[in-house]
C-alpha cells in the first residue's frame, strides 16, 4: 500500500535537505543516510508524499538531511507518531529511522505491538549498540561484558537480538544490513518499502567515537550474505540464522505476506462485514 505513489524519475539531490549531517567523521550513519537517498530516488517519490519519523539519538537527527516530511519526535515514540500517520493518510510511504535505544529500549514496547499489528511502515535501525549522543552508555544491543562508562565493570546484561525479536512479535519482512555496504542496504529498504507490512530492517552503524568493538573492521570480517534459495516464509529457519553470532548475516531473513493495519482499519471504516471477517480469518490463520 506505501507503494502507490506515483514515482517518476529523479536525482539523489532531490532527497537532500541542504542541511549538512552534525555526525562524527566516520560514523555509520553516514552509509544509512546515503542508502537512504537511494532508496528515495529508486522508488521516485516526490519528496512531499514521503515521511521520515525519528525518535531521539544521534541517528534521530537523520529527517533534518532529507527534503521530505519528517517528524523528529520523542525518545521512543516513533511507533505512535508513525501509526498516526498511517492512519490519517494510508497511502504515504513512512520510514522510521531511529537507534538501537530508541527502538528496544525506550521504545521496546512499541516495537512490539507495531510488529503483531503488521503496521505497514519500514522501520531502519541503526544499531551501533551504545547511547552514543549521551556520550557512550550500553544499550540494549551491547554484548553481556560490554565495558562502558555505565558498565565499567562490563554489562551483566545479555543483549537482545532485534531479529529474534522482530520475527518472534510477527513483523512480516525482516532483514539486516551494514552501513558499510550502502548499495547493498538501499536495496533492503526499496523492498522494505515496497512490502505491505511492518518491515524491520536492523543496520550495523558502527560509532567509532564511543564503541571501539563494534567497528568497521569488525563488521567487514564478521559479516555474510545470506545463503541464496531460501524459502524466505521459512519462519524457524529465519531464526535459525538470526540466532548466529558468527558469521553474522545480511539480507533478508523473513517475509510473509499479510493483511497489514491499515487493510484491516480500512476494512472496518468501509463497514463491509465481509471484509472484516476476511482480515480477521487471515490473522487467525497465521497464528493458528
Ligand atoms: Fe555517530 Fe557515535 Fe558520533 Fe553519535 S557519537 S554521531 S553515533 S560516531
Amino acid at each position: 500500500m506505501s507503494d502507490s505513489t506515483a514515482t517518476v524519475e529523479r536525482t539523489i539531490e532531490q532527497y537532500k535537505s541542504g542541511e549538512h549531517p552534525t555526525w562524527c567523521p566516520g560514523c555509520g550513519d553516514f552509509g544509512v543516510l546515503n542508502a537512504a537517498y537511494n532508496a528515495m530516488k529508486e522508488k521516485g517519490y516526490d519528496p512531499k508524499d514521503m515521511v521520515v519519523v525519528s525518535g531521539i539519538g544521534c541517528s534521530s537527527r537523520l529527517p533534518f538531511f532529507v527534503s521530505t516530511y519528517g517528524f523528529h519526535s520523542v525518545h521512543g515514540r516513533t511507533m505512535p507518531v508513525a501509526t498516526g500517520l498511517k492512519i490519517a493518510r494510508p497511502e504515504l510511504p513512512v520510514l522510521v529511522m531511529g537507534g538501537d535505544g530508541d527502538a528496544f529500549a525506550i521504545g521496546g514496547g512499541h516495537f512490539i505491538h507495531a510488529a503483531r499489528r503488521n503496521l505497514n511502515v519500514t522501520y531502519i535501525i541503526m544499531d551501533n549498540s551504545i547511547y552514543g549522543l549521551t556520550k557512550g552508555q550500553t544499550s540494549p544491543t551491547s554484548q553481556a561484558g560490554f565495558t562502558t562508562k555505565s558498565t565499567p565493570r562490563g554489562s551483566v546484561d545479555r543483549a537482545v537480538n532485534p531479529l529474534m525479536l522482530a520475527l518472534t512479535c510477527g513483523a512480516t519482512f525482516v532483514a539486516r544490513g551494514f552501513s558499510g555496504q550502502p548499495k547493498e542496504l538501499a536495496d533492503l529498504m526499496v523492498q522494505g518499502i515496497e512490502h505491505n507490512g511492518f518491515s524491520v530492517i536492523d543496520v550495523y552503524s558502527p560509532c567509532p567515537t564511543f564503541n571501539k568493538v563494534n567497528t568497521f573492521k569488525y563488521y567487514r570480517e564478521m559479516v555474510r550474505r545470506l545463503p541464496e534459495d531460501r524459502d524466505l516464509t521459512d519462519l524457524g529457519e529465519a531464526m535459525r540464522l538470526a540466532a548466529q553470532s558468527d558469521p553474522l548475516y545480511v539480507g533478508v531473513f523473513y517475509r510473509e505476506e499479510a493483511p497489514s493495519f491499515e487493510d484491516g482499519v480500512e476494512s472496518q471504516k468501509s463497514g463491509t462485514g465481509a471484509d472484516t471477517r476476511r482480515v480477521l480469518e487471515a490473522l487467525f490463520d497465521r497464528f493458528s
